[in-house]
């Protein structure tokens, strides 16, 4: 299989630079892993949630809200896995036109309480919804968002794993760097190469000046990067130094799992990446 072909394969457009020659090697390195890959559940983040008691004991099974600006909120869902219920974070992001949602709740009750809340707390339609990578914390609630008839976007190679995993269907418009207008407001993804998983995605709100750093991004609480199955842990520190390195004005940074904080959560996972038994 020669470049273009790949590059056709994954809809990756983006051919010049040192990122292009990057997301060669990624491709390469996403066809010798496919075969081992297998369906699966959170159980990277899920790991290191373990390690995390203050949010191992929230027990509740319904959506909670953490506001970090007027128009930028967390939805905090709670999924199961062995009997423990962990938490996973996503963003509601609203503007003048409507809400954007960055990924779903955990299951689809919680999806359900979303869909209710952005309605009665916030009054707005969901514009759209983007999915950062394909594990079940991030796209338990995709096919209720089809039954509303709400885009549900992601990167190519993101839409080919949920297929594979049963995940459901996104349209793959999203592509290594890509802005989407939303009213007054915008949303910028990035994909920064591999790192807890090979699809994983960050997004950027240039309005606000937050990045959701998403399973890329360890909180500060986390001591270790969990389950590193899907994992590249060679690649994940250089990952997370791109995602550092562009968004030096990140004012908030949002994990997959945990508190936000501040560029400090990259600058932990890299060090949690580089000495993982400190
Ligand atoms: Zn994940």
């Amino acid at each position: 299989m020669d470049f273009n072909q790949l590059r056709n394969r994954f809809n990756f457009t983006f051919l010049s630079s040192r990122l292009g020659i990057q997301v060669l090697i990624f491709c390469i390195g996403f066809s010798l892993a496919h075969c081992q890959w297998q369906k699966s559940s959170e159980s990277s983040s899920i790991s290191s949630i373990q390690q995390n008691p203050s949010l191992a004991s929230k027990h509740s099974q319904h959506l909670e809200w953490i506001k970090i600006k007027e128009t930028v909120w967390i939805h905090r869902s709670f999924g199961e896995f062995q009997g423990q219920v962990y938490s996973a974070n996503g963003l509601v992001v609203l503007s003048n036109k409507g809400a954007v949602v960055i990924d779903t709740p955990w299951t689809e009750s919680q999806t359900e309480e979303l869909f209710s809340e952005i309605k009665t707390k916030f009054q707005k339609e969901i514009l759209f919804l983007l999915v950062t990578h394909a594990h079940d914390d991030r796209m338990a609630g995709v096919p209720l968002f089809h039954k509303r008839n709400i885009p549900v976007y992601s990167t190519a190679l993101t839409a080919k794993l949920a297929k594979e995993r049963g995940l459901g269907k996104t349209n793959p418009i999203l592509d290594i760097q890509t802005r989407l207008p939303a009213g007054n407001q915008s949303v910028e993804v990035f994909y920064p190469g591999q790192g807890h998983s090979a699809d994983n995605i960050v997004v950027w709100l240039p309005e606000t000046h937050i990045l959701f750093g998403g399973c890329l991004v360890k909180a500060l609480d986390a001591k270790d990067l969990g389950n590193v199955k899907e994992a590249d842990l060679n690649e994940w520190p250089n990952s997370v130094k791109r995602v550092l390195s562009r968004y030096t004005d990140a004012e908030v940074v949002v994990p997959g799992h945990g508190d936000w904080g501040k560029l400090d959560l990259l600058r932990h996972t890299i060090r949690l990446l580089v000495s993982p038994n400190h």
